[in-house]
C-alpha cells in the first residue's frame, strides 16, 4: 500500500484528508501536536476503512521533532508517497497591536513547520523519484485579511515554498502543490462571530462555508494519478470567495 503523512491529521481538515486518503488506498500516519485522543480516534476510523494507521505527537515548529515524525512514519508504514502539510494555528489581532511573539508563533508553525516536515520527506521522494506534497494554504494568503497579518504572511509564504520546491523537485518526478481553502467549518472557524460569518457567506458565491471533506477531495486529487501533470499549482477550494486573486 502507498503511505501518506498528514500533519494536524487528528482534527478538522487534516482528519478529513487522512480518512479520505485511507479510502483511496493509502496507509496513513497522523501527526498531531497535543490532542492525542483526537489523533487516536482518527487512526481508528482509518483502520475501520481497511488501511493501516499510526499517530505521532510532534510540534512541527521544532525541526528535530518534525524530522523524527517523518522518520517514524516511514519506519512504521514504509516510504512516503504523499505528505500533506496541514498543521496550522491562528493568533489574530490587528497588526498595530500584534505582539512579535504572536507573529512569530504563527509563522513558525504554519510556514517554517511546513518546511521542517517537507525537507526530510522530500529527500526520500527525490531518491525514489516519486511522491506528492500538498500544502494547505488559505485564501487569506492570496487576499490578505484584517487581523491576520501573521496568518496571511505565513499562508502566502507557503505558496512561495511550494512553487520553489516544485521547481527543485520536478525533474525527479516529485510534485508539490497547494490548496487554498476559503472558510471551512472546523474548530478554527468556530470562534467567528455571527457578523463575521454573515460577511463571509455574503462574499462567497456558493453561499456556504466549506466542509473539511471539500478540502480533502482536492488534496486527494492532487495526490492522485489524475493530477500527474500538476505541480506548483494553487487550487482554490473556497466557494468562489477569492475568485481572481
Ligand atoms: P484545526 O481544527 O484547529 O486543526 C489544526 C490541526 O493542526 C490540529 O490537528 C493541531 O494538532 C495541528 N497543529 C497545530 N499546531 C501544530 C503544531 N505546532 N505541530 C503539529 N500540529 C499542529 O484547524 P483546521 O481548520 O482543520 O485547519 C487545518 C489547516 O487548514 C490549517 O493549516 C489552517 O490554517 C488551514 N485552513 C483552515 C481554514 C478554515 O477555515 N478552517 C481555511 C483555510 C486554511 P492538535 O489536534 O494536536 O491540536
Amino acid at each position: 500500500m502507498p503511505a501518506a503523512l498528514v500533519t494536524g491529521g487528528g482534527r478538522g481538515i487534516g482528519r478529513a484528508v487522512a480518512i479520505r486518503l485511507a479510502r483511496d488506498g493509502f496507509d496513513v500516519a497522523i501527526g498531531y501536536r497535543s490532542d492525542a485522543e483526537a489523533a487516536a480516534s482518527a487512526a481508528a476510523e482509518i483502520e475501520a476503512a481497511g488501511a493501516a494507521a499510526v499517530a505521532f505527537g510532534a510540534d512541527v515548529a521544532d525541526a528535530h521533532a518534525a524530522a523524527t515524525l517523518v522518520g517514524s512514519a516511514e519506519e512504521a508504514l514504509g516510504p512516503l508517497d504523499a505528505v500533506i502539510l496541514n498543521a496550522g494555528i491562528t493568533r489574530d489581532g490587528l497588526a498595530v497591536r500584534m505582539s512579535a511573539e504572536d507573529f512569530s508563533a504563527v509563522v513558525d508553525t504554519n510556514l517554517t513547520g511546513a518546511f521542517h516536515v517537507a525537507r526530510p520527506a522530500l529527500r526520500g521522494m527525490l531518491r525514489r523519484r516519486r511522491g506528492s506534497i500538498v500544502a494547505v494554504s488559505s485564501v487569506v494568503g492570496l487576499t490578505g485579511n484584517v487581523g491576520q497579518a501573521n496568518y496571511a504572511a505565513a499562508k502566502a509564504g507557503l505558496i512561495g515554498l511550494v512553487r520553489s520546491l516544485a521547481r527543485e523537485a520536478g525533474g525527479r518526478g516529485v510534485r508539490v502543490n497547494a490548496v487554498a481553502p476559503g472558510y471551512v467549518a472546523t474548530d478554527m472557524t468556530a470562534v467567528l462571530s455571527d457578523e463575521q460569518r454573515g460577511a463571509i457567506l455574503g462574499a462567497t458565491p456558493l453561499g456556504r462555508l466549506g466542509e473539511p471533506d471539500d478540502v480533502a477531495d482536492a488534496c486527494a486529487f492532487l495526490c492522485s494519478a489524475a493530477a500527474s501533470f500538476m505541480t506548483g499549482s494553487v487550487l482554490a477550494v473556497d466557494g468562489g470567495l477569492a475568485m481572481g486573486a
